[in-house]
């Protein structure tokens, strides 16, 4: 006859009436920029216990300073590219390098991080029965041909660049989370996010925002890298965090943009930063990296229409909340 299989058997603690309404969240990548963000947020919350699970790569402790010994919150030091066991109820699944320079630095560590690691938490998802979230990103789209870019768009990716391990990479991250989806009925969640700056990135990132603040404010010459016409949209980071709770709060599963729609080119950022930060400094302009995608913008309707999103903060208003943390940290006077 059929052997009915025991269900998975949680822990007696969270069964009991004290925690039935709790929620436990994983987050992977947690100690690096938009993740401890996002943590900082969940943990408002005192239903929620958060799980972050990082191998410091990019991250680091001190984002997450504030929370460690709460009693609502463990940091465990986890590569996600090796099985994870832990009983949650929701994971906001981030780990991966996000900065250029990072996700080349060993690329073929990036592709395990992005495939395999993707594939680990979605065997947790299934065997918890966890809603699982997914940070893609627009490199999803690669140099589009589309603008701005909608979800339904495929894409024009090389395969075989040196950016094709993180797109290429997220890419099958999206289809592993939509394989599993379909045939093992987990509750998926994934948010296509557009680039997005704020405090607590690393000052020597590398990506552009960090880099024309940091530049300016040690004096040196902003690294415009060429054309300079090449265009971005920049979402401030607590605009990102809301829009991924509403996206695992809801129903939509996605793919879902998420950014401010705000466009610049590389030369206005350039500019922008000089005339808040510092009209001293030169804009030079440096050699460009391969397969640099030449215009980038969301269409956000969807994010709008199925997640009630928008993002609040202009360039001009986020700007300055940075360049105040970056002085903090690079241990130069508040401005005055
Ligand atoms: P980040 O580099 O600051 O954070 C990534 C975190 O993941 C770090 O704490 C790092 O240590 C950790 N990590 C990396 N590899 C890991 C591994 N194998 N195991 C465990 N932990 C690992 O980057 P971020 O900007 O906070 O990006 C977070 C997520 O959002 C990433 O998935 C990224 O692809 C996505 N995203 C970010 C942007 C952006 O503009 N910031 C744009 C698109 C997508
Ligand atoms: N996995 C994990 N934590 C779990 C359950 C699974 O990390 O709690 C990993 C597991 O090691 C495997 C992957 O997730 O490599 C996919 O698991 P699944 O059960 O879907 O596939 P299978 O184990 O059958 O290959
Ligand atoms: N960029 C630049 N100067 C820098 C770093 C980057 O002009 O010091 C440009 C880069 O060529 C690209 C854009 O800024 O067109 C965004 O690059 P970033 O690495 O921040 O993110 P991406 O969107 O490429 O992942």
């Amino acid at each position: 006859g059929v052997v009915a299989k025991a269900p998975p058997s949680p822990s007696p603690l969270r069964n009991s009436k004290f925690f039935q309404s709790n929620m436990r969240i994983l987050v992977t990548g947690g100690a690096g920029f938009i993740g401890s963000h996002l943590v900082d947020k969940l943990m408002e919350n005192e239903k929620n216990e958060v799980i972050v699970a990082d191998n410091f790569f990019t991250g680091s402790k001190n984002n997450l300073e504030k929370w460690i010994g709460h009693p609502r919150f463990e940091l465990i030091r986890h590569d996600v590219t090796e099985p994870l066991l832990v009983e949650v109820d929701q994971i906001y699944h981030l780990a991966c390098p996000a900065s250029p320079i990072f996700y080349k630095y060993n690329p073929v560590k990036t592709i395990k991080t992005n495939v395999i690691g993707t594939l680990n938490m979605l065997g947790l998802a299934k065997r918890v029965g966890a809603r699982i979230l997914l940070t893609s990103t627009s490199e999803v789209y690669g140099d589009p041909l589309e603008h701005p870019q909608k979800e339904e768009y495929w894409g024009n990716v090389n395969p075989i660049g040196v950016r094709s391990c993180y797109d290429e990479g997220k890419r099958v991250a999206e289809t592993l989370m939509f394989d599993y989806h379909r045939q093992h009925g987990i509750e998926i969640r994934i948010a296509r996010i557009f680039n997005t700056y704020g405090p607590r990135m690393n000052i020597d990132d590398g990506r552009v925002v960090s880099n024309f603040i940091a530049q300016a404010l040690r004096g040196e010459a902003l690294t415009v890298q060429s054309p300079g016409t090449q265009t971005r949209s920049f979402c401030f980071v607590s605009d990102m965090v809301d829009g991924l709770i509403r996206l695992m709060e809801g129903e939509c599963t996605g793919p879902i943009n998420i950014g401010n729609p705000g466009e610049f080119t590389m030369m206005e950022l350039a500019e922008t930063v000089k005339e808040l930060i510092n009209q001293k400094v030169e804009l030079k302009l440096v050699e460009n990296t391969p397969d640099d995608p030449r215009q980038r913008k969301p269409d956000v309707t969807k994010a709008k229409t199925l997640l009630g999103w928008e993002p609040n903060i202009s360039l001009l208003h986020g700007l300055p909340l940075m360049e105040e943390d970056f002085r903090q940290r690079l241990g130069l006077p508040k401005k005055a």
